[in-house]
Formats: C-alpha cells, sequence, structure tokens
C-alpha cells in the first residue's frame, strides 16, 4: 500500500483545502480521458483513493493511527464510472466531482465561452401562405460572432492571458480573523471577474465580447397548414454566446392574417356567395375562386372550382367542396371548402320583370300569403353568423 500523501504529494499535515487542491490537479494530469497509457489509469486509481480517505475526517485520523480504511469492512461497494477495484464505501461521488470540477460549478475560473440565448421573431402571414405553406424572408437581429477578433475578444488575435491576481482560479479567498477562528470567504477574483484570463488589449469592435449584433435576412420555410400561435424552429440560429459562443435556436412566431373572403374554421375554409333568387329557383353551376388563386403557380383548375347548386336551394345553405379547404398541418389530405349560399331577392324591377313575377305568383297561388312561421332552422342564423363573422 503506497502512502497516501505521498500519493498526492502533500505534507502530513495538509489542510483539506490542500489536499482537494493537490487531488484536483492530479485527477485532471492522470484522468483516463486525458491520458490513456496504463501506468496513468493506475495512478489514477491510487489518487482516487488517496483522497477517499484524506478528504474524509474519519478515514484520515483511522489511516494516521495506522488503520486501511479502504480496506476495512471488506472493501464494499463498486465505484461506477470511476472503477476503483475494492471499493471505497462511503466514497462521495459529489465529492469527486466537486473537487475535479468545483462544487456545483460556482468555483474555479468560468469559461468565457458559453451558449447563447435563443431568440424569438414574429412574422405576419396571409390566409394563403399560412394555409399552403410559404418560404419567407424574414429580418433577424441577433448576436453573431465578431468578424474582428473571431470570438476571441482580444485585439491582433492574441489569446487571453491568466490572471495575474488570481492565477487562473477564477475566485480570490479572503481570510478574516475572529474569535471563532479563521473565516474564509471565496468570491469572483475581481480583477477577471471570474473568468481567470485577462484581455490585455480588447477588440475594438465588441470590446472583448466575442460577438456584435449584427441584422440578418433568412429564408423561414413555413409549412402548409399554420395558423396563428404556431412557432418554425430554426437551430442555431439565434445569439451567438458571449465569446463567440454556439448560438442559440430562432423561434419564429406566426400570425396570421385574417381574409375578406375566407375564413378558416380548422382545417376548413368557409366563404359566403351570393345566389340570384331565379338560380337559386332553377338550380346552376357556379364557379368560385379558391384562395389558392393567391398562391403563386396555381393552375386554373386550382384557382377556381365549380359549385353545383341543385334546384330549390335555401338561402343559408351551405354546399361543401371536399379536399379543398387547408392542407393538414398534422397528417394528410386536406379539409373541406364550405360555400354558403345567400339568395338575393331581385331589387329595382322593370315593369316587364314585374309582370313575369306577378304572373309567377299567381301560377303558384301565392298572390296574397300569409308569412308562416319558421320553425327548425335554428342553424341558419349561427351560420350565416359565423360565416360573416372575422
Ligand atoms: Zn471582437
Ligand atoms: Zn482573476
Amino acid at each position: 500500500m503506497s502512502d497516501y500523501y505521498e500519493v498526492l504529494g502533500v505534507p502530513r499535515d495538509a489542510s483539506s483545502e490542500q489536499i482537494k487542491k493537490a487531488y484536483r490537479k492530479l485527477a485532471m494530469k492522470y484522468h483516463p480521458d486525458v491520458a490513456d497509457d496504463a501506468d496513468s489509469a493506475d495512478k489514477f486509481k491510487q489518487i482516487g483513493e488517496a483522497y477517499a480517505v484524506l478528504s474524509d475526517p474519519q478515514k484520515r485520523q483511522m489511516y494516521d493511527l495506522g488503520g486501511d480504511p479502504m480496506r476495512a469492512g471488506g472493501g464494499a461497494g463498486g465505484m461506477g464510472g470511476f472503477g476503483f477495484p475494492g471499493g471505497a464505501s462511503g466514497f462521495d461521488m459529489g465529492g469527486l466531482f466537486d473537487a475535479m470540477f468545483g462544487a456545483q460549478g460556482q468555483r474555479g475560473p468560468r469559461s468565457r465561452v458559453r451558449r447563447g440565448q435563443d431568440a424569438l421573431v414574429r412574422l405576419n402571414l396571409s390566409l394563403a401562405e399560412a394555409a399552403f405553406g410559404v418560404t419567407k424572408p424574414v429580418r433577424v437581429e441577433t448576436a453573431v460572432v465578431c468578424p474582428s477578433c473571431a470570438g476571441k475578444g482580444a485585439a491582433d488575435g492574441a489569446e487571453p492571458q491568466t490572471c495575474s491576481t488570481c492565477h487562473g482560479q477564477g475566485d480570490v479567498q479572503t481570510v478574516q480573523r475572529s474569535f471563532l477562528g479563521d473565516i474564509r470567504t471565496v468570491s469572483p477574483c475581481p480583477n477577471c471577474r471570474g473568468y481567470g484570463t485577462v484581455i490585455p488589449n480588447p477588440c475594438g469592435e465588441c470590446s472583448g465580447e466575442g460577438r456584435v449584433r449584427n441584422t440578418r435576412t433568412i429564408n423561414v420555410k413555413i409549412p402548409a397548414g399554420v395558423s396563428t400561435g404556431n412557432r418554425v424552429h430554426l437551430d442555431s440560429q439565434g445569439e451567438v454566446g458571449p465569446g463567440g459562443g454556439p448560438a442559440g435556436d430562432l423561434y419564429v412566431e406566426l400570425t396570421v392574417s385574417n381574409h375578406e373572403v375566407f375564413k378558416r374554421d380548422g382545417d376548413n375554409l368557409e366563404m359566403v356567395a351570393r345566389l340570384p333568387m331565379t338560380a337559386a329557383a332553377l338550380g346552376t353551376d357556379v364557379w368560385v375562386d379558391t384562395l389558392e388563386a393567391e398562391v403563386e403557380g396555381t393552375t386554373a383548375d386550382e384557382a377556381r372550382v365549380k359549385v353545383s347548386v341543385p334546384a330549390g336551394t335555401q338561402s343559408g345553405t351551405r354546399l361543401v367542396v371536399t379536399g379543398r379547404g387547408v392542407p393538414r398541418l398534422r397528417g394528410s389530405g386536406r379539409g373541406d371548402l364550405g360555400v354558403t349560399l345567400l339568395v338575393q331577392t331581385p331589387t329595382s324591377l322593370d315593369d316587364t320583370q314585374r309582370d313575369l313575377l306577378r304572373q309567377l305568383a299567381t301560377a303558384r297561388g301565392e298572390s296574397r300569403p300569409a308569412a308562416t312561421v319558421d320553425r327548425g332552422h335554428k342553424g341558419f342564423f349561427s351560420r350565416l353568423k359565423d360565416a360573416f363573422d372575422g
């Protein structure tokens, strides 16, 4: 068994801080991820054992008195990913990580390079763009990597230098004497703001930030079938991080304008068409322009659709053209196009027309009709209201 103090290279009266520091340094050096020869692996194991004992006041005392805490009690317990054969019962994984990487990441120098934040832009679409998809240019203002220093933050491409105040530690320790003993306070180094390095000659363009604000235009592909509130997610198009760190994501939040003819209801499109009274009575085929007529590259067949109006169609009747609504955002197929008909009563009749209508009324026995109360058409008013609203 090797001497644990020797393994860590610390005196027998070393403080726990000294032990931790020594361990961190050695563990970094011999960690299997860094050094891959067999000797290093063995050395790393020894360092781990030594630290496990010397960082625990009870085990350290036992060791100092000549015992071997690592073998005590049969040496139960595996070490997870670190692989210490024989194990170290009670060895605290958290303590190991704290020592190597700083407690909860609070200690030690913090990196100048960090991931940037996500960004959000808003984009307004016409109903046709939302329904059938579009690729649109979007102006985005975000931080980008500083072109002068390529994100390093130093002028002339110089590397940041180790801070002379904290010697690269990122934090400084102050000790105050008191009746209760020494009070140690660890705080971020004021000279380097905790980075452990300083930039003696900061880049003029970004003031050492490594990033600058920039406005650019990117083409955003909007899938068919989106609606207000949907967001398009673009990987790594957001804010570049401090020190030129990886960019966050960009979200494009969509709003869809109202249309003067078409109203969207889920995957259906609704419209209202006016029809002369005579056509409604006799039946006819009418052509209506579809929303696709507004999309570039639409064929004549797509731009309009024939709606067959049966003879005797009442005002408020909704005719359905299947499959001519909005493409489904998730899934396949399309909704329907609903055409609600408003039968137009003729106005400003001339004498001939008035005569003809009177003849018709007489023929139908309707010369002196009584108004009949309508029952069972509750749906008509609400449908009409829906078709007109928005
Ligand atoms: Zn710069
Ligand atoms: Zn410093």
